[in-house]
């Protein structure tokens, strides 16, 4: 369940955090937005400054779910313990901790670290 989102008052929140650190605040804006959902629509003016630190922002997004690609078969969908949902595969630090594990315990009948 998401929590519900004005993306409006959120944009107006970013340029309010990010405009006072402005190094040209008498240059004029560079950019529009015009955001219109449910709840209504606005349109905000930005600053060189504004956008560029809103490209940022977005650019260093990365989804909760995104945990990069399986290396076996590039799908997207690798799971919390890093376990490729399309094609089974282990991945990361922690499945090569798990694998050679499972070799030591497997060589050596041995069960701890
Ligand atoms: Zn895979």
């Amino acid at each position: 369940m998401t929590t519900p989102l004005d993306p409006a008052a959120v944009i107006a929140a970013f340029i309010d955090r990010v405009s006072p650190y402005n190094p040209h605040p008498d240059v004029a804006p560079v950019a529009v937005i015009g955001v219109r959902t449910a709840l209504g629509e606005d349109v905000f003016t930005l600053s060189d400054h504004v956008i560029r630190a809103m490209c940022r922002a977005l650019e260093s997004y990365r989804d909760p779910e995104d945990r990069g690609n399986c290396s076996n078969c590039g799908g997207r969908h690798l799971d919390e313990n890093l376990h490729c949902r399309d094609c089974g595969q282990l991945h990361g630090i922690l499945g090569q901790v798990m694998a050679e594990h499972a070799r030591r315990v497997a060589t050596t009948g041995e069960d701890s670290p």
